[in-house]
């Protein structure tokens, strides 16, 4: 069937009906992911099925992306002139307790989105516009994203989309700007029970550490976050500890919170090592070229609000305004897009009251029952995107919001 670009609601149900006829693909999709399970960077698995899988759909596909192999960009219909949406597949799982971020099921609904929003731009004779899958790897601490954008992979994206599954449903959750940091202190080895007062000890300088940073935490205000884990506390309890690693993820909503934050760590950090005479080195996580880190995200407000009336439409209840925005989700790199481009990161929920990073929302992200709220998500962005494409002062809107804020 062949529609006028205006008629926007056609488009949309022709978009959903092609999500909702490939709902055998896509849940085969994300089980295969969730199945295979591979952290930061190490997703050949999800890579190979993705480029596989959207080459066959008629997607032209660029299998790497600079030195990220486990990256990919799948273009349909970027030769005409007119409106390019961009839709996020993440995949990355974390160590040990696999999908417990159901990164498995925003693969499965950036697909669908795709799907989606290829059948309108099929509907219209090729002439809605364009559309681009970007596979990002790495979200849980490698900052694929960043790497990406400083590859170019966004420049040419007008606005950009992604949902993740939660415990609630919100179209613009709180999303924290994180710092990620390795604090390394340095001692002196001696014989532990011969030569005690010889040892300098790494590992006190650690633990000195850990606790002051806890101490912290009363002072702290609602939304900041700290918290942190051992790396490495010393090999054989005869020897005095010469090295200790900590790493630590900082997180608040906004740059000069974060900056207030890093100085009040820092006295903890330092007070450590003059405590025990160890020196301290901290180091930021080297995303891209040069020091960068996970920013706070900024919601496109006329893309987040579509997205939930869309969503609204098959029956979705969102958290209540105020609530919604104020509901933490995390940090991301899909922040730093939002900073390069109009962008959305609403959290659904997937039938399930498990948190996120929880053994039992892996297992809710490989449920039966997590589909049909995945492909309604899928099913919002194709329609959020239809509405922006075929309308060119939504799009304006759009884009004058974002140069706004
Ligand atoms: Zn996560
Ligand atoms: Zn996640």
């Amino acid at each position: 069937m062949i529609v006028t670009m205006v008629d926007t609601s056609k488009l949309q149900k022709i978009a959903c009906e092609s999500i909702e006829n490939a709902s055998g693909e896509l849940h085969k999709l994300s089980q295969e992911i969730w199945n295979h399970p591979e952290t930061c960077y190490e997703e050949k698995f999800a890579h190979k099925y993705l480029t596989d899988f959207l080459k066959e759909k008629g997607f032209k596909v660029q299998p790497d992306i600079g030195d990220l192999g486990t990256a990919f960009r799948a273009e349909y219909n970027c030769d005409v002139k007119g409106p390019r949406v961009g839709v996020i597949c993440e995949y990355d799982a974390l160590p040990e307790i696999n999908h417990a971020c159901g990164h498995n099921l925003i693969a499965e609904a950036g697909v669908a989105a795709a799907l989606g929003i290829k059948a309108a731009i099929n509907a219209t004779s090729n002439t809605l516009g364009g559309l681009v899958v970007l596979g990002t790897p790495a979200e849980e601490g490698g900052g694929g994203k960043i790497f990406m954008i400083n590859e170019g992979c966004f420049a040419d994206i007008d606005f950009c989309m992604m949902v993740h599954p939660t415990a609630f449903n919100s179209a613009a959750p709180l999303v924290l700007g994180c710092h990620h940091l390795d604090i390394t202190y340095t001692g002196h080895s001696a014989h532990a029970a011969a030569f005690p007062w010889e040892g300098i000890n790494a590992l006190d300088a650690g633990v000195a550490c850990y606790t002051s940073l806890s101490m912290m935490r009363q002072q702290m205000k609602p939304t900041w976050r700290v918290h942190g884990v051992f790396k490495h506390g010393g090999v054989k309890p005869n020897i005095i500890p010469e090295k200790c690693v900590l790493k630590y993820y900082f997180r608040a909503p906004n740059n000069n919170e974060l900056d207030d934050l890093l100085l009040k760590a820092k006295g903890c950090w330092e007070g450590a090592a003059q405590a025990t005479g160890c020196s301290v080195k901290i180091q930021s996580y080297n995303f891209g070229k040069k020091e960068e880190f996970y920013c706070a995200m900024k919601h496109n407000k006329i893309l987040s609000n579509l997205y939930q009336q869309h969503a609204e439409s098959f029956g979705i209840k969102f958290l209540p305004n105020g609530i919604a925005e104020a509901t933490l989700l995390g940090s991301t790199d899909m922040a730093n897009v939002s900073l390069v481009t109009p962008s959305i990161h609403p959290a659904f929920t997937i039938n399930t009251s498990a948190a996120i990073h929880t053994r039992e929302f892996n297992k809710a992200a490989g449920s039966p029952e997590a589909q049909s709220y995945t492909r309604i998500a899928g099913k919002s962005m194709a329609m959020t995107s239809i509405d922006v494409m075929a309308k060119p002062e939504l799009m304006e809107a759009v884009v004058a919001e974002f140069n706004q804020v």
